[in-house]
């Protein structure tokens, strides 16, 4: 027999994951569709499953003493896209996820633990170095995102754990953005980019590039940003960087897009991306 567990707070909910194998459940956008049977059917959970979307403790945007906005797991996209203190960037990308009625239930900690390489807020978090926080009966730990999500709906969650936090690290850059779909609302992404860029004095000071819906994870190479950094930007070979990208973007065909579809826009938003950069904002 399948149970419901409805915790009353946070302290309630750590000890339930404690003792039960179970679903975590925020606004079931994802998981509800994952367990749908068939139409006129109820979903079909084959183990317990606990709603962590009533723990009014994890409902808050805060800045913290280090300039971090700090957002509870329970906080919907919509309240996320709403406060003042969340950066526009992040703002930019909740737009242009599902559709207000998918906001007004969906949490971004539903969409990082989802681990879907269409995740959208996956790519800012993963450009900016954000990190979630793990709690469980025996404490709290913090991991950055991109090494979080693990693969396609595999992530570094023990049993016993569930994220309450995630922590965003504002940054100084210049941002690019573009989410490919089928249309506007409901779109679920084929290919999205996220660039950002800091120039000072004709130098590149910072430049991040990460790709959505690509492979397994959304796509940063450290290696790669490290060598362009510091580089002169006049400098900057936009051929050569596309070559350095080219074999790390290794999409799939599906229902949605061919595999080389998605490769040749990847290349080309990569490529647009380089071209403002090298067009020169922030000197
Ligand atoms: C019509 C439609 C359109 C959509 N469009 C988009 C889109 O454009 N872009 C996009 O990225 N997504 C889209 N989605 C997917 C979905 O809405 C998002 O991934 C959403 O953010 C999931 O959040 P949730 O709170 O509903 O998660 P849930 O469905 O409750 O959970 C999702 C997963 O996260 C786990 N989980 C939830 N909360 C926690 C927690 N606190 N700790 C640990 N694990 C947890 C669950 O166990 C489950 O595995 C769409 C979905 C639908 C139905």
């Amino acid at each position: 027999m399948i149970k419901q567990l409805v915790p009353a707070n946070l302290k309630e909910a750590l000890e339930m994951l404690s003792k039960h194998n179970c679903y975590i459940m925020s606004g079931g956008t994802d998981l509800m569709v994952q367990k749908h049977v068939s139409t006129g059917l109820l979903p079909s959970f084959d183990k317990d499953v606990i709603y962590v979307m009533n723990l009014k403790e994890l409902d808050y945007v805060k800045k913290d003493d280090n300039g971090n906005i700090r957002i509870g797991a329970a906080t919907r996209f919509t309240d996320i896209e709403r406060s003042p203190l969340v950066p526009e960037i992040y703002k930019i990308v909740i737009k242009e996820i599902a559709s207000n009625n998918i906001r007004n239930m969906a949490t971004m900690a539903g969409n990082i633990a989802n681990a879907s390489p269409a995740g959208d807020s996956l790519v800012p978090l993963v450009l900016n170095d954000a990190s979630v926080i793990l709690s469980s009966v025996n404490g709290n730990r913090e991991v950055l995102v991109r090494d979080f999500v693990l693969g396609v709906r595999k992530i570094d969650r023990k049993q016993n754990e569930m994220i309450t936090e995630i922590v965003l690290k504002p940054q100084e850059l210049n941002y690019f953005y573009r989410k490919v779909g089928a249309r506007k609302a409901e779109s679920i992404t084929k290919v999205s980019l996220m660039g950002g860029y800091k120039i000072e004095n004709g130098i590149i000071k910072d430049l991040r590039i990460a790709f959505g819906s690509v492979s397994i994870k959304v796509v940063r190479s450290l290696e790669n940003e490290n060598k362009y950094i510091g580089q002169k930007v006049k400098e900057l070979n936009i051929d050569s960087v596309i070559e350095d990208y080219s074999p790390l973007v290794t999409p799939i065909t599906d229902q949605r897009s061919n595999k080389e579809y998605r490769h040749k826009v990847a290349m080309n938003l990569l490529r647009k991306f380089l071209e403002e950069v090298k067009g020169g904002r922030n000197e």
